[in-house]
Parts: structure tokens; sequence; C-alpha cells
């Protein structure tokens, strides 16, 4: 077992353009590693309509969490696509587990939808911080590139008319995701 990441330990990317702006880029962090060692309020599932756990980051989130996860989810009724459902995250560091459903192949409403609803359902419990994978770029076969615009894109969007959570964690797994999010969100500060 890894020691948990703080949020404290991740700079949000206002501070790694050393920029003191307010604003979206003053609330949002891109983490490169794994998400179930972060210390947010929530970490977002990339989970499948049945919420029954399976491979991936799913996976990788219900072993840090422990097998308590999976009876949890076993009554949530599972969850249909672009929708989200929360769990406690039992061992994990995050306390809340929200499980999102993203589409299957490249469908930018219902991704943004799942993004969307994960925030609500954040907001909904008083949450602060949410950390998020790259949700449906591993075997549900999202362009990663078209995944990352519209995960920053749904994410701005509701963060600019709502003001209830204080930091959101891009997760990303690998380095392409990496430079994905830093080149889509390092321009957009000249207007933020
Ligand atoms: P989906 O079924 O939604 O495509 P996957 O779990 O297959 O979900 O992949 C979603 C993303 O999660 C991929 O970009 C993958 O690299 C990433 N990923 C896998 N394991 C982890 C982890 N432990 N922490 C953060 N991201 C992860």
């Amino acid at each position: 077992m890894h020691s948990p990441v703080l949020l404290s330990e991740i700079p949000t990317v206002a501070t790694c353009l050393g920029r003191t702006a307010s604003g979206f880029l003053s609330k949002v962090s891109v983490y490169h590693g794994d998400i179930t060692q972060l210390k947010v309020d929530a970490i977002v599932n990339a989970a499948d309509e049945a919420v029954l756990g399976g491979g991936g980051v799913d996976g990788a989130i219900h072993r840090a969490a422990g097998p308590a996860l999976l009876e949890e989810c076993r009554l949530l009724g599972g969850c249909a696509t672009g929708q989200a459902k929360i769990t406690k995250g039992y061992q994990l560091p995050a306390k809340y587990v929200i499980h999102a459903v993203g589409p299957v192949g490249e469908k930018p409403v219902l991704l943004a939808r799942a993004y969307t609803a994960s925030l609500e359902l954040a907001r909904a419990h008083g949450l602060k911080s949410i950390a998020f994978p790259c949700i449906s770029t591993g075997v549900f076969g999202y362009p990663p590139k078209a995944a990352c615009h519209v995960a920053v894109d749904a994410v701005k969007a509701w963060m600019d008319r709502d003001d209830a959570l204080v930091r959101v964690v891009f997760c990303v797994f690998n380095t392409k995701s990496q430079s994905l999010y830093n080149e889509y969100l390092k321009p957009a500060t000249t207007s933020t």
C-alpha cells in the first residue's frame, strides 16, 4: 500500500502556470498516477451498466476498496449510460466512489453527461473535491483526444455555473493522456 496522495500535493493548472488567477484553472488539476491513491472526497469509477466491477480502473478501484464495495454495488440496481451512482469508498483514501457509465465508442453527448452526472451527485452529497479517470478511453474505445476535449468542456461548463466544488482532478494514467490534458487546458488560461 502506498501512502495516500493529498490534494495539497497536487498543484492546480493555474499554479503550474505560475498564475494566481481565480476561475476554472485555479480549481482544476491534472494528476498522472493511480486514482485509487487519491485522498479526495470522491473518485469517479469508469463503470459499466452492471456496476459490479470489471477490468481497468474499475478493477483497480474494487481491489483497493475491498469486497464491501461490491456488496454495496449489488444494491445499486445497475446504472444507465450517461448516469452515475454513489457508494462509500471503504478502504480507499477517498470517502466516496461515484460510479459513472460512459458510452462505448465516440458518443460525446453521453460522455459529457457521465461527467456532469458525477458532478451533480458530488454536489448533492455536499462534496468539495472529485477526481475523474479518462472515462471510456480504455476498453470502451473512445479516442483519447476527443474524450479529453469532451471531459474538459463538460467539467468547465459545469464549474463555470456552479461553485459547489473547489477542486476537480483529471487523473491520467499514461503520458499521452497527460499531454492531451495539459495541451488542452493550458492555452485556455488566457481567458480565465
Ligand atoms: P472504460 O471501460 O470506461 O473504457 P477503462 O478502465 O478500460 O474504462 O479505462 C478508462 C481509463 O482509465 C483508461 O484511460 C485507463 O488507462 C485508465 N486507468 C486504468 N487504471 C487506472 C488507475 N488505476 N487509475 C487511473 N486511471 C486508470
